[in-house]
């Protein structure tokens, strides 16, 4: 089990992913709807992981991860991609990102790449 914070500026996103990961076993801890309030979060709760969404407003996804690398390099982040967004993934590989789960959610997917993280 492992406690996870969601960040993501879409509530259909959030509450989906929140369903599979619960359903995985694991706890969240808090949910965040953009990089700031991410990293905010991430600061006050030292969640075991961190989803996050790339695209999103005022500090997006690849912003809220260099915060959370800068302060915590150890920490566990995934991205939340859609298709399209290779060069984003690329650079957030670079920034220190674990792993990347595409939109739309396969379940088993996710649970897959969460656990190999955490597990
Ligand atoms: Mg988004």
């Amino acid at each position: 089990m492992a406690r996870i914070l969601i960040v993501d500026d879409s509530r259909t996103s959030r509450k989906i992913l929140r369903g599979i990961l619960e359903e995985a076993g694991h706890e969240i801890v808090e949910e965040a709807v953009n990089g700031d309030d991410g990293f905010l979060k991430y600061k006050e709760l030292r969640p075991d992981l961190v989803t996050m969404d790339i695209t999103m407003p005022i500090t997006d996804g690849i912003q809220a991860l260099q915060l959370i690398k800068h302060l915590d390099k150890d920490a566990h982040v995934v991205m939340i991609t859609a298709a399209g967004q290779k060069e984003k993934m690329i650079q957030a590989l670079k920034e220190g990102a674990d792993e990347f789960i595409t939109k739309p959610f396969d379940k088993e997917e996710v649970v897959k790449v969460i656990n190999n993280i955490v597990g």
